[in-house]
């Protein structure tokens, strides 16, 4: 029997009343709808060949008994050494998305203005709402670019949080020189910038690093980085952020919990460090993919953003939600955009070549239909 709800007890308002985070069909779920085993999962930019070896090792006698390192000194000192930053300058997470969690939770009060990029990284707003902040969105340009001279307008009024993912997701392009620059010189000290850098190995060998051009200036700012991505180890669930002082990192941890990185995801990431050869060659293979599924698409006649990631943003100029369905008939697993303006956008990854045929089949398919 179910329980009656107790819809008496006060919940925080800031909470209950959050948008639910979009996370994507799973597996289990598409092979149930399409009836079919051979599921191309190609909605969450995941990497479809896999991890370093080395990472995979790394998991094999793990004693499960033991607490993690809740200082994760190991893969702190290791991205230190990569990084030439500080290790009392950089926060491990529970993914980056933990980071995104705590940042808010560290720096935003009920009320303050915390302001992003539409459309974008969900969980950028939600964590934000959920600290009862009020969030304001800048579009992109409908060229699906950055919208350089909105985010200005934005930055000079000082919202607490900016977070800006550059490459974009879900649109795709990085910022350049030119564009960061005009950015950073609009943000104000009272403003934390926060460079969500998920898609960075991604991006093409002229585009700026964010940690170098923020550590330039006297900003309060954030880099974010994930090995979900070009590292493979979604399923782990390890990100870290680079803060660009010691008193902002103590507050991002203090807003962590304490055993956040589990013990495998720890010893995964290190081992994935010591191995960036198997990465490297992993992201140009994709960034070939990449190439070949982009020209296929223009091909077609349609448009997407110009990606520095691992995914394309596609306009296929039908409804979004049907265009899912059509997909998910075929067992392939898109992401569908439901945002004003966006609803006949799909996002999808690069995932292996025969997944990518079996894409561009089913998207030509579509469009002649
Ligand atoms: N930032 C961006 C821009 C992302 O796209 C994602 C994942 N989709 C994340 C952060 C979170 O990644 P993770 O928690 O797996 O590190």
């Amino acid at each position: 029997m179910t329980k009656p709800l107790h819809t008496e007890l006060p919940l925080n308002p800031h909470v209950a009343g959050l948008p639910p985070y979009n996370a994507g069909m799973n597996i289990a779920d598409a092979q149930q709808k399409s009836g079919r085993q051979d599921i191309a999962a190609l909605a969450s930019n995941e990497n479809p060949d896999g991890c370093s070896p080395h990472a995979a090792a790394a998991l094999v006698g793990l004693s499960p008994s033991r607490y993690s390192d809740p200082a994760c000194m190991a893969l702190r000192a290791a991205l230190s050494q990569k990084l030439g930053v500080d290790t009392d300058r950089i926060v491990a997470g529970n993914g980056s998305e933990e980071m995104i969690a705590a940042i808010c939770r560290a720096v935003l009060r009920p009320g303050t203005l915390a302001a992003t990029v539409c459309p974008g990284f969900g969980l950028h707003e939600i964590e934000a709402l959920a600290n009862g902040a009020r969030v304001e969105k800048v579009g992109m340009r409908p060229d699906l670019d950055f919208d350089i001279p909105a985010i200005i307008a934005m930055l000079e009024r000082a919202p607490a949080i900016f977070f800006l993912s550059s490459p974009s997701n879900p649109v795709g392009p990085a910022l350049d020189r030119k564009g960061l620059a005009r950015i950073l010189a609009a943000v104000r000290h009272e403003t934390l910038l926060v460079l969500d850098e998920a898609y960075f190995e991604f991006t093409d060998e002229d585009t700026p690093h964010g940690l170098a051009a923020l550590s330039a200036t006297d900003l309060s700012w954030v880099v974010l980085r994930t090995f979900s991505k070009a590292y493979g180890l979604a399923g782990l669930r390890v990100g870290y952020a680079v803060t660009s002082d010691v008193r902002l990192a103590r507050a991002v941890s203090a807003a962590k919990t304490p055993f956040n990185v589990n013990a495998a995801a720890q010893v995964a990431a290190v081992a994935a460090l010591a191995d960036e050869s198997w990465m490297r060659s992993s992201v140009a293979r994709l960034k070939r993919e990449r190439a070949r599924v982009a020209s296929a698409v223009a091909d077609m006649g349609l448009s997407a953003g110009r990606s520095q990631t691992n995914f394309l943003f596609i306009d296929v100029g039908r409804e979004s939600r049907i265009v899912f369905d059509h997909f998910l008939s075929q067992g392939i697993i898109v992401k569908p955009w439901k945002e004003e303006g966006y609803d006949t956008f799909i996002r999808v990854t690069i995932g292996t070549p025969s997944e990518n045929d079996r894409f561009l089949d089913a998207l030509r398919d579509l469009i002649r239909t």
